[in-house]
């Protein structure tokens, strides 16, 4: 019972089965959820994009393009490389660029880039990423004060693995503003996050959360069902053999992202900017 309450919490945090994952990587996860640092876990009410457009809003008007798709990057010509690009301004336009960064989830840049070397290649196709299935859950929390102390649930016999209270900051009191938000986590299970019935699954998960917390029956004032393919680059075993190859840019390409990062997640994601922007700045440079 001990062993299934741990590897539930390390795979509901970290998306990965704590057999495929280092001892100090998997119980990290383990800790944060006993310590529960003040600011950890925090949910940004509009979305991770958020963090995104804040930054956006900062540049010029015409520096970005949000919500544009690339559908094809081509092999440099005379140093620069074609990207088609659907942009909601402008539909579907064609780009030459001097150098290109691929920020997006490990698993597409073979689709977007087939012509990448061999190494880099089989190097990108060892990067593990699981899939995770998310239920976030809204309930009428009036008078339940005693559910402003609940943090996380490991569910041992659910559909899921954990169900975490989220909160927009450190300070809120959910049962005083009436609304309690809890999520619910399945990790690395690739059947249930491909394409199904949501409404079915989000009515078998709320009657096992109905069994964790019984009198949450009758006060749901929302649901959301989210299945996400490739959630998480965590980093697997025999990933930081591969780590440089994954790194290294392939001449003017640059990749970054989750999984080019040593310690994966937003956090690994978030650094591995800089260096993309620095191995550009130095390649300027030497030019
Ligand atoms: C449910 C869930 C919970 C998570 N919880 C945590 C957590 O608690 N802590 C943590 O550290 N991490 C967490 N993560 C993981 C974290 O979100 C990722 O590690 C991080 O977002 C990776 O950042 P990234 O910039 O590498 O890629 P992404 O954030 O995936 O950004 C890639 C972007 O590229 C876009 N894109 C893809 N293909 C194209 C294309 N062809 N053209 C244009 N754009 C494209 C995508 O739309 C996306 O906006 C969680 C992830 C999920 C799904």
């Amino acid at each position: 019972m001990v062993q299934s309450i741990v590897r539930n919490a390390v795979r509901g945090g970290s998306t990965a089965d704590p057999d495929v994952l280092s001892a100090q990587y998997a119980l990290r996860y383990f800790a944060s959820y006993l310590v529960r640092p003040k600011g950890q876990r925090l949910y940004i009410p509009q979305g991770m994009q958020q963090i995104s457009k804040a930054l956006s809003d900062r540049l010029a008007c015409d520096v970005l393009e949000l919500n544009a798709s690339v559908w094809r990057v081509s092999p440099p010509e005379e140093g620069c490389y074609g990207l088609e690009v659907e942009m909601p301004s402008n539909g579907i336009t064609t780009f030459r660029a001097s150098h290109v960064v691929f920020a997006i989830p490990v698993p597409g840049i073979a689709e977007l880039a087939p012509w990448f070397p061999a190494w880099k290649l089989d190097a990108i196709e060892k990067v593990q990423t699981n899939p995770t299935v998310t239920l976030a859950i809204v309930l009428d929390s009036a008078s339940k004060a005693n559910w402003d102390y609940i943090f996380l649930i490991t569910a041992a016999d659910a559909h899921f693995n954990t169900v975490l209270q989220t909160r927009a900051s450190a300070d809120q009191v959910p049962s005083q503003r009436e609304r309690t938000h809890f999520n619910c986590y399945l990790s690395a299970d690739p059947e249930t996050a491909a394409p199904g019935d949501d409404a079915a699954t989000t009515s078998a998960w709320l009657e096992a959360f109905f069994r964790i917390l019984p009198d949450a029956r009758g006060r749901v004032l929302g649901t959301r069902l989210a299945r996400w393919p490739r959630c998480f680059a965590y980093p697997a075993p025999g990933r930081e053999k591969v780590l440089d190859q994954v790194q290294a840019p392939v001449d003017s390409a640059h990749l970054a992202g989750d999984f080019t990062s040593v310690t994966a997640g937003s956090h690994g994601a978030l650094q591995e900017d800089g260096r993309a922007v620095r191995e550009m700045l130095q390649a300027s440079a030497r030019s």
